[in-house]
């Protein structure tokens, strides 16, 4: 099957670049991929996006996203892409479902996934108190201890978002130093309810229901402390998830997709990349959102430009 469109992931980035270019007439397919709705359906509450003043559960926002793109003319494919030519045109694209699909423009929009300790506790405890995203579950934290992993930007902004609403916060620090950039590291410490715990790793997390508390290791005198925190935040980087396009479009050194500047463009003639895959820092729904609008916008310029250039040649 051959499309105008086809947008890689269906996450906010997703189901708003296929909005938009269903509504400007150009029947995009979506193809969902291993996590139909992205990272938004593994969390409860979601009170920040504009327009649900009573805020929405993650599922039903991606829910209304799907039947809003649907409703002018998107196909959501449940399937995932295991392999793309991107050079050629038209573009090609491999399921793992078995079928090809060609597609003249391409939106990537395949997103991002937390880093995670690699403790079971993670796992059991997701959603009952351990958390990649402050911005998304601090709010349910209001006056009570939690801890933060990790020593990077990511880990200094949760830890000052939380601040702000906790009555304290424990980063867990591995070194005996932070990645992070001097402001930030001058803030986190200059905050009084931010405690630093260095060279202090993560034993396990407690509590069958929710968590409880955290039972944490200092690297270098082996001595174990439970701290009594109600939430966990891990903050220790995020992987784009852009194995199938290596080699094929330019990623900066963590892997992230490279867009011009104010552009969804990336090196490859009519590839777009938008939200988390192509984004280290904001990382929310609604930026995700706004410029999976950008890449549909660009992507229905660039077809017209090609269509016009063909009309111009005389070419079919
Ligand atoms: P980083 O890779 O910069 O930092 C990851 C942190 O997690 C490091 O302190 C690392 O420790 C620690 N870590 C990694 N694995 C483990 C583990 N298993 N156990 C404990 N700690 C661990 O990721 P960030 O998400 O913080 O930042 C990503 C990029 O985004 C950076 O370029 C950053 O500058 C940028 N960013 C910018 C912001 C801003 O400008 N406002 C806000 C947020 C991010 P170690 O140092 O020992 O490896």
């Amino acid at each position: 099957m051959k499309y105008e469109v086809v947008i890689i992931g269906s996450g906010p980035a997703g189901y708003t670049a296929a909005l938009y270019a269903a509504r400007a007439g150009l029947s995009p397919l979506v193809i969902a991929g291993p996590e139909p709705g992205g990272q938004l359906t593994r969390t409860s509450e979601v009170e920040n996006f504009p327009g649900y003043p009573e805020g929405v559960l993650g599922g039903q926002l991606m829910d209304d996203l799907r039947r809003q793109a649907e409703r002018f003319g998107t196909k959501v494919l449940y399937d995932v892409v295991e392999k793309v030519e991107l050079r050629p045109f038209p573009k090609k694209l491999w399921l793992s479902g078995g079928e090809t699909v060609e597609a003249d423009a391409v939106i990537i929009a395949t997103g991002s996934s937390p880093r995670w300790l690699g403790l079971e506790a993670e796992k059991r405890l997701y959603g009952a108190g351990v958390s990649a995203c402050a911005v998304c579950d601090g709010y349910f934290f209001r006056g009570k201890p939690v801890a933060v992993v990790g020593g990077g930007d990511s880990a200094c902004e949760e830890a000052m978002y939380l601040s702000r609403l906790c009555s304290e916060v424990h980063m867990l620090v591995r070194r005996d130093q932070m990645r992070a950039s001097r402001i930030m590291q001058e803030r986190v410490r200059a905050t009084p309810n931010i405690h630093i715990h260095w060279n202090t790793i993560t034993v396990d997390i407690l509590g069958e229901q929710k968590v409880e508390g955290a039972r944490v290791r200092h690297v270098l005198t082996g001595e174990e402390t439970i701290l009594p925190v109600q939430g966990f935040f891990v903050a220790i980087g995020h992987v784009p998830n852009t194995e199938i396009f290596r080699n094929q479009v330019a990623l900066d050194a963590a892997g992230y997709i490279l867009t011009e500047p104010k552009s969804t463009r990336t090196n490859i003639e009519g590839v777009f990349a938008a939200g988390d895959v192509q984004d280290p820092i904001y990382r929310q729904a609604v930026t995700a959102a706004g410029t999976g609008c950008m890449a549909a916008l660009e992507a229905e310029r660039w077809l017209m430009e090609q269509k016009h250039r063909k009309a111009t040649l005389g070419v079919s």
